[in-house]
């Protein structure tokens, strides 16, 4: 009944409808059917299997429902979120060998921290990399006190590291290793990773492809420049031993040399001054090199 009211509306409203199934919401009668009829076959599947065959039948039966009150085919978006990996990822497979909607991906019930963000990002990179999946949403339990935008930060990070789409440009930062001096080139990567995320709200418009830029971080200056000269813009910081100096690179140019306390601003200010250059509306082609300071 509710469901008939739902589509109605949006047809009333010209609305696309997401169908969404998942094990509270599966249909019990549909499962145990299926259920005995698996253990009467002669050759019965898992238990495992027969569910999620419960799933996509539900799901397309749903979707089917919604055909016949009226909805459009293309107003239809399918979901069947499960919370395990391999479910997620083999109901995934066989709903999309199965259909022509829109699919939406998520991993129900996650957790928390890295075992939440480790799981999700373990189940839709399969698929999204198969090319399953037009919309998804991440599911993290937060921190207490913590922010719920974790989860948008984590489905734009997905999809960015997949190469799909790109939301904020990227900071590459090296892992650090006996040639570390201390943790200065963590709290500059951290920083300005923080810094660039905070520009979007002002630079989506301004500086169109901004989002494409790559900034390296590294942590020596023996194999940081290598880096430094595949980013747009790279800094490496003095290493245990090395000279106190921090060579930056611009568009694969050495393009100056810093030190002393204000290393971490003028870097910041030498990305603010590329990121107007190359992606200011008024300007056209690639930056040159800034010039020794
Ligand atoms: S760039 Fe330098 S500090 Fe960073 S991991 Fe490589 S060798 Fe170690």
């Amino acid at each position: 009944m509710q469901f008939a009211t739902i589509v109605e509306i949006a047809c009333r409203y010209d609305k696309p409808v997401r169908i969404g199934v998942n094990w509270g919401s599966l249909d019990q009668e549909l499962a145990a059917r299926l259920m005995d009829e698996n253990a009467r076959a002669p050759e019965p599947q898992s238990a495992a299997a027969v569910m999620h065959e419960a799933m996509i039948a539900s799901a397309l039966d749903s979707a089917q429902r919604a055909e016949e009150i009226g909805l459009g085919h293309n107003r239809i978006i399918l979901s069947v979120k499960m919370s395990g990996v391999q479910d997620l990822i083999a109901v995934y497979r066989k709903l999309a060998a199965r259909c022509d909607y829109p699919l939406h991906l998520g991993l129900t019930e996650a957790g928390m921290g890295s075992k939440g963000i480790v799981a999700s990002t373990a189940a839709l990179a399969v698929l999204l990399q198969e090319g399953i999946g037009d919309t998804l949403r991440i599911s993290l339990t937060p921190e207490p006190g913590g922010s719920r935008s974790q989860e948008v930060v984590v489905a734009q990070e997905i999809l960015q590291a997949l190469g799909l789409r790109s939301f904020t440009p990227a900071v590459v930062a090296c892992p650090g290793c006996g040639r570390t001096s201390s943790d200065y080139f963590q709290h500059l990567a951290q920083d300005i990773q923080a810094y660039l995320r905070d520009q979007m709200p002002l630079w989506r418009d301004r500086y169109p492809g901004v989002e494409e830029l790559k900034v390296a971080v590294m942590g020596c200056v023996v194999n940081g420049p290598g880096e430094s000269k595949q980013a747009h813009i790279g800094i490496s910081l003095p290493g245990a031993g090395e000279i106190p100096v921090a060579p930056v690179y611009v568009d694969g140019e050495k393009a100056v040399t810093l030190k002393g306390e204000r290393i971490a601003a003028e870097f910041q200010q030498i990305v603010a001054d590329y990121v107007a250059r190359r992606y200011g509306r008024l300007e056209t082609g690639s930056a040159a090199p800034v010039g020794d300071r």
